[in-house]
């Protein structure tokens, strides 16, 4: 969604809400993010504050088991038409008074995004030689030995 921000730059205490969702493509989330929030102008400072929230189901890290992933948090942020100093991320660059607010959530979320997704933090996974499921199975096999820890084992039997 594009906003546009002349108003509320030009407006000491204007703020505009907004509602809407969008779908953050190529991502790994297929659920549309539904964005609440507002853009207000405090003293002249702008600022955009958006609560992103979505829930999808994903496959566990280890055992690939569905999971349920719930997302919701907060981003905020400045929004300025100029900047002085390029290098300064602190501030969002709306140059010509309106920019894309899916382009900057899409980034918002994928940062805040965890790593890894667990079905429970102690998840066992699969066994990497059977692939059978370690929550749920014993399967026996055993973990195959370094070839440079098995030299070790031997020298340091020998002695
Ligand atoms: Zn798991
Ligand atoms: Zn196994």
């Amino acid at each position: 969604m594009f906003i546009e921000l002349e108003p509320v730059f030009n407006n000491v205490g204007l703020k505009k809400e907004f509602q809407y969702s969008f779908f953050m493509e190529d991502s790994g989330v297929d659920v549309p993010v539904r964005v609440s929030g507002k853009i207000e102008n405090r003293a002249g400072v702008v600022s955009l504050t958006a609560d992103v929230a979505f829930q999808d189901t994903v496959a566990c890290d280890r055992c690939l088991k569905p999971v349920v992933r719930s997302f919701q948090k907060q981003f905020t942020h400045i929004l300025t038409a100029s900047l002085n100093d390029e290098d300064n991320d602190e501030f969002i660059l709306a140059e010509d008074m309106h920019f894309d607010l899916d382009a900057l959530l899409r980034e918002d979320v994928l940062l805040a995004l965890p790593m890894k997704v667990l079905c429970k933090a102690d998840c066992k996974g699969l066994c990497p030689m059977c692939g059978a499921d370690r929550n749920e199975t014993v399967c026996g096999c055993k973990k195959p030995v370094d070839p440079r820890l098995a030299v070790l084992q031997e020298l340091l039997s020998d002695s």
